[in-house]
């Protein structure tokens, strides 16, 4: 008999391990007749197979960002999955509010862009590119700029001949573009 279990990470809501199974990922105090804990994440969420490091991050941090979601109809997405409270993983695709507007940003395939971009009376176009420099922004960095109007670390990029250069991402001073700083 093979008792031996894939600990995937630590359960936010109770502490105990979570561990791979068959259909997904499952605390160990979610297992047997009187389990004293709910979490219980799907193996596929959104047409799209996770992966056991993307399952790891979204423990430690409680959301994460990922492409590849697809409808039923087939047409792909990016979302961010949220963790709530309750064990529930939620899709949430709106990051933070737009330092310009005020509106939702949400995640698309390029860019992080601002929900207002169709709106009549109050049209707004901001959007920050997902890859700038050869960086590749993560969810953090994104909602540095959107709350703190500037990333808190230098992030490194690359110039066209291939040198590496580390700057800041943050708005310009007329709130209408990224630049680095
Ligand atoms: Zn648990
Ligand atoms: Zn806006």
């Amino acid at each position: 008999m093979d008792s031996e279990k894939k600990i995937i990470g630590r359960c936010p809501l109770c502490g105990g391990n979570v561990i791979k199974t068959c259909k997904g990922y499952r605390c160990e105090h979610n297992i047997g007749d009187n389990p004293s804990c709910a979490l219980n994440i799907n193996g596929i969420i959104g047409n799209r197979k996770m992966s056991d490091d993307e399952i790891t991050e979204f423990l430690a941090e409680g959301r994460i960002m990922l492409d590849g979601f697809s409808t039923k109809e087939g047409k792909s997405f990016s979302t961010m999955l949220e963790l709530a409270d309750d064990g529930a993983v939620n899709m949430q695709s709106v990051i933070g509010k737009c330092p310009r507007c005020g509106g939702d940003i949400r995640v698309g395939a390029r860019a992080f862009n601002c929900s207002n971009f169709s709106s009549q009376e109050n049209q707004c176009n901001f959007s920050i590119w997902r890859n700038i420099g050869g960086h590749q922004l993560t969810l953090t960095e994104a909602r540095e700029i959107c709350e703190k109007e500037m990333t808190t670390d230098e992030l490194e990029m690359f110039r066209d001949d291939g040198t590496v250069y580390r700057k800041r991402l943050g708005l310009s001073p007329d709130k209408l573009q990224i630049v680095k700083i």
